[in-house]
């Protein structure tokens, strides 16, 4: 991709051996191309090493989770009296507490530190405990649960990572577009612009979310609804959108073109839909086909729907889905 001058890339904190940069315990890194390469263009990437952080050197003993597996204790493998998680999580409340700006975060699995889930946690006697996540990891995403979050790993996934990259963009909208100005009035306007993404990964959280906005947030403190909003909308967005889902997401949308386009033009969306639906295509072949006669015949309603361009078209996303 081409960088652009003008450009805002979005703040993205990621855990620093992903960028190449040799701080494990071995004193080697874990380069992420797909990070460096790609998502660069879009993110300005923040990076994090927890354990170089809190005073631990490079290279250094290795350490591991132990006891219980929801509050395990960070300890060193040879020296279990090196018990650094209370310098770790403290570390964590510090990151979030100054860098609000976070849009975003890319974690490094397996590490007990790191870890996003399915990190190992060991007993008192060595023996393997159910798995836990990284003591940092842990309590970045307590103090922040609505904060899209997610492994390099997992982003070799298709729709892993259109999925993180989908949240990613709509965080920063949402910081952008109402948390700079907050008010009821701009939350009503951002959920308008993001019903039909919403749509698409939980119809039963388009329809509660509607619903809270026209009964109940009129009622509450702002900074309630301001809470309650996006944590619900970014829980609701971590639902896997499908092809059933996309294909009642577009068909919702073709209703606003069927009193502008003639019959012919019709049919060859309802079968680009199809061939969506049954797997002979990716999203991109309706949606391309939908946005073209949408910029002619479509309300600025639907025109304006983040569902239609949720990032940059250049990395491609729907072209795997
Ligand atoms: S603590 Fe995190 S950032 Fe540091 S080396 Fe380990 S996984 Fe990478």
């Amino acid at each position: 991709m081409e960088k652009s001058e003008t450009k805002r890339l979005i703040p993205v904190g990621i855990s620093s051996c992903l960028l190449g940069n040799q701080v494990r315990y071995d004193g080697g890194h874990k380069r992420s191309k797909y990070c460096l390469n790609v998502l660069s263009d879009c993110f300005e990437f923040v990076p994090f090493c927890p354990e170089v952080a809190i005073g631990m050197s490079i290279p250094r003993e290795p350490i591991r989770l132990v006891g219980n597996a929801e509050a395990p204790r960070v300890r060193g493998v040879k020296n279990p009296d090196l018990d650094v998680t209370d310098e770790i999580t403290a570390y964590a409340d510090t990151v979030s507490q100054e860098h609000q700006e976070l849009c975003g975060y890319i974690l490094m699995k397996g590490s007990p530190s790191c870890g996003m889930e399915r990190v190992k946690v060991y007993h008192e006697n060595g023996m393997p405990n159910e798995a836990g996540s990284g003591a940092y990891a842990a309590r970045i995403m307590r103090n922040n649960p609505a904060l899209p979050v997610e492994e390099e790993a997992r982003l070799n996934d298709h729709i892993l990572r259109e999925n993180f990259i989908t949240r990613v963009f709509v965080y920063s909208s949402w910081q952008e577009e109402v948390m700079k100005n907050p008010s009821l009035h701009e939350v009503i306007q951002f959920h308008s612009r993001h019903k039909y993404q919403l749509m698409a990964h939980s119809y039963e959280g388009y329809k509660q979310l509607g619903q809270y906005l026209a009964n109940e947030a009129p009622n509450k403190p702002l900074n309630e609804v301001l809470a309650d909003y996006i944590l619900s909308l970014m829980t609701h967005l971590k639902n896997r959108a499908n092809r059933k889902s996309h294909t009642n997401t577009l068909m919702h949308i073709l209703g606003y073109l069927k009193r502008d386009i003639d019959s012919e033009t019709k049919q060859d969306l309802l079968d680009a839909i199809e061939q969506y639906r049954t797997s002979k295509v990716h999203l991109v072949v309706p949606l391309t086909l939908l946005k073209h006669y949408l910029k002619r015949h479509g309300s600025d309603y639907i025109q304006s729907q983040a569902y239609l361009d949720p990032y940059p078209h250049e990395l491609g996303l729907r072209n795997y889905i």
